[in-house]
């Protein structure tokens, strides 16, 4: 038997704009609905689609601005012009409701994390091909030309960053990519450093533990037990 520990787990997700990040996590959640999704604050416009409180809680510059003197970010970072944070409060509530928790992140804002909180599990979406990017943030259509060209261009820095975390998966195709992330997540949970106790059940623990306290090592007598 395994009690893992009570802490839920922090997992960073960070990809380039366009890569499929959003449609991933969806998918993920589809089967892993115990997994929180963070939502951040941002000062950018809202696009068609995008529900205040779901997509972001959207603010303006301003009250942006008050929030971080006020501390109310576990991080922050500006992103094509705009601001973008991660609530404290919420994140530390669940996590210590032993809920994983799940932010999706630009890459500044996920090394910030990394120092704060090393144990945090990061992983980095990517797209198949800067061609198939191209074509994904095109088809998104809720960016002007000039907003595209930028954040195609900021995707090559990203890319050169996925060493600075600890899983890559390519988003070829939205349900394998969600598999993998599952996969992951799976293992995280049995490191041993997550795990608050493993024992074994009923008579054999009893041995067990008679084992360690008299270093005890006659099988026959242990097998006659069972
Ligand atoms: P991000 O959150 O990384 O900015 P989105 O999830 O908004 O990206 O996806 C960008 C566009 O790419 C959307 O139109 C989405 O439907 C499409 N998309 C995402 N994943 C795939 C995929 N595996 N194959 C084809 N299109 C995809
Ligand atoms: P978008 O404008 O496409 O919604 O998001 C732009 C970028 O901001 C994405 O890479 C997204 O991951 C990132 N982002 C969203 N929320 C946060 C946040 O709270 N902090 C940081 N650092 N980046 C964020």
């Amino acid at each position: 038997m395994i009690i893992s520990k009570k802490q839920g787990m922090l997992i960073v997700l960070s990809g380039p704009s366009g890569c499929g990040k959003g449609t991933v996590i969806r998918e993920f959640l589809k089967k892993n609905p115990n997994t929180w999704l963070s939502v951040s604050c941002t000062s950018r416009a809202k696009r068609e689609g995008d529900i205040e409180g779901v997509s972001y809680f959207f603010l303006e510059k301003e009250e942006f601005e008050q929030k971080i003197k006020e501390g109310a970010f576990l991080e922050y970072a500006e992103y094509a012009g705009n601001y973008y944070g991660t609530p404290k409060a919420p994140i530390k509530e669940k996590l210590d409701q032993g809920i994983d928790v799940l932010l999706e992140i630009e890459i500044q804002g996920a090394l910030k994390i990394k120092e704060l909180l090393p144990e945090t599990v990061f992983i980095f979406i990517m797209p198949p091909s800067m061609k198939e990017l191209k074509k994904r943030l095109e088809g998104r259509n809720t960016e002007s030309k000039e907003k595209i060209d930028k954040r195609f261009q900021r995707a090559y820095l990203e890319i050169n960053e996925v060493s600075k975390y600890n899983y890559v998966i390519v988003n070829d195709e939205v349900d394998i990519a969600a598999q993998k992330m599952s996969a992951i997540l799976t293992a995280e949970r049995l490191r041993v450093d997550r795990i608050e106790e493993v024992f074994l059940d009923t008579v054999e623990e009893d041995i067990h533990e008679e084992l360690i306290a008299k270093k005890f090592f006659d099988n026959s007598k242990i097998i006659d037990k069972i």
